[in-house]
């Protein structure tokens, strides 16, 4: 990138296609979180390379959305270019079974610590919807246990609580009333969740010891990505082990953004605590739709054909993902490739943290693996999502604004949460040129 340009004006081409857009596609786009809450319209790209995107105005990008965290490896990697040119070559094949679903399914086996079996799917949600399903099936038991801020997909069991308002106390500690973030969801599945605060080990213990009998999965964001960056407290997973295991419940993992971050393995390597099932999509084909669920070999064999819980789908294996998503796994699998992100990612964030305190601006980042999110008013550490809401939406606005329009592109999930990450692509001149925009949009910050 040469000269440090700003976005100032609206641009023209995209104005235009948003307009047009918005005739035909509800609310201008195909998926509703992709029009961003600062710009108030999608980006329009033009084309993504390495860490950069161009929209169709001609402005160019450090890229720090990486695809909602799919694109690990970069835009237009070559290896998983050449990954679906090959299965093109190959007749675009969709409903077989090929060698190459194995390859992924062992690949999966040998990388992450809990799968002992595997089963593809297409979507994040799709595979926590069958996690859940497994775990239900494998129990008896109807109940799910989910931590407020913690976001598993949008199917009718999981979109509760990951988003809500904030409060100042819970008169019904440890027990958070189950809100639907979605309307259309039946409210009688209120009745089949429990959902109490993350990073609380009291809470979960309380609850499992008063409904523990009912849960049939405890299901949490390892790392919470969704509200920022939220790492567990240390030995709050392994507490969540004990505790699914003292009272019979499936402990899902649900790594469809923890996973391939910080080690091959996921957040369940980083942090030495294997659940009985777990999730994984995102970065695993680098931007291919995949998805993945995992774990333990007797609750996998609940599934159809062998046990009674269906899954399938016309989709399920294509042959370009997959493809894609062994090219990604054997790209993450070389040595040396966690040294070299992970002291990147860190040379980023205390570059930030750098930059915070020369301007004298309450920025904090957290940051695991390839993901961080800067909150912006925080006191101290974040544990958890109350503490995300308590955040500065004003400061956090203006900055990414200020981001955006000096050429660095970052996402901004409302009320101040947004999630950002670094590629494998990134270099350290490319972190360190955005670090020098960021530079710039703090002075106008301190400033003003
Ligand atoms: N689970 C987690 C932790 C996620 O972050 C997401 C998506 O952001 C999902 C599930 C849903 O994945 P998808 O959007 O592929 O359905």
């Amino acid at each position: 990138m040469t000269a440090i340009q700003t976005t100032l004006t609206e641009p023209a081409r995209s104005a235009q296609l948003f307009e047009r857009a918005s005739k035909s596609l509800v609310s201008g786009v195909s998926a509703s979180a992709r029009l961003h809450g600062v710009l108030g319209r999608p980006l329009f790209l033009e084309r993504g390379d390495g860490p950069r995107i161009w929209d169709v105005d001609g402005r160019e990008y450090l890229d720090f959305v990486l695809s909602f965290g799919a694109t690990f490896l970069g835009h237009n990697d070559p290896a998983v270019r050449a990954a679906v040119e090959e299965a093109l070559r190959r007749g675009v094949i969709c409903g077989y079974e090929t060698e190459h679903q194995t390859l992924l399914a062992e690949a999966l086996q040998r990388l992450i610590p809990c799968a002992e079996f595997v089963r593809l799917a297409n979507t994040g949600g799709e595979a926590t919807q069958f996690a859940l399903r497994i775990a239900r099936s494998a129990t008896g038991r109807q109940v799910v246990l989910k931590f407020e801020g913690h976001y598993h997909g949008l199917h009718d069991y999981a979109t509760w609580n990951a988003r809500g308002a904030q409060r100042d106390e819970l008169p019904s500690y440890p027990y958070i009333p189950p809100i639907s973030d979605s309307s259309g969801v039946p409210p009688q599945l209120a009745d089949l969740v429990v959902v109490v605060p993350w990073n609380d080990p009291a809470a979960i213990e309380q609850a499992m010891a008063e409904r523990g009998h009912e849960i049939a999965a405890i299901i949490c964001e390892p790392v919470n990505y969704n509200a920022g960056c939220i790492p567990p407290r240390p030995g709050f997973l392994q507490h969540l082990r004990d505790l699914a295991t003292r009272h019979g419940a499936v402990l899902i993992f649900d790594e469809v953004l923890t996973s391939f971050r910080m080690a091959p393995g996921g957040a369940q390597e980083h942090y030495a605590v294997v659940p009985d099932l777990s999730t994984t999509a995102k970065a695993l084909a680098n931007g291919l739709p995949i998805a993945a669920i995992v774990g333990r070999a007797d609750l996998m064999h609940e599934l159809g054909p062998a046990g009674k819980a269906l899954h399938s789908g016309t989709y399920t294996g294509h042959l370009i993902p997959v493809l894609a998503a062994l090219a990604t796994l054997d790209a993450l699998s070389q040595p040396g490739f966690y040294d070299g992100l992970l002291a990147r990612c860190e040379h980023f964030y205390a570059g930030l943290d750098a930059l915070f305190t020369k301007h004298g601006l309450p920025g904090h980042v957290q940051g695991v693996g390839g993901r961080f999110a800067i909150y912006w008013g925080a006191a101290g550490p974040i544990w958890d999502y109350q503490d995300a809401l308590r955040c500065d939406e004003r400061l956090a606005r203006r900055f990414v604004q200020g981001c955006i329009e000096r050429g660095v592109f970052l996402s901004y999930g409302g009320r101040g949460l947004g999630h950002q990450g670094i590629s494998a692509a990134h270099t350290l001149a490319d972190l360190d040129d955005a670090l020098a925009r960021i530079d710039l949009v703090l002075s106008e910050m301190a400033a003003a």
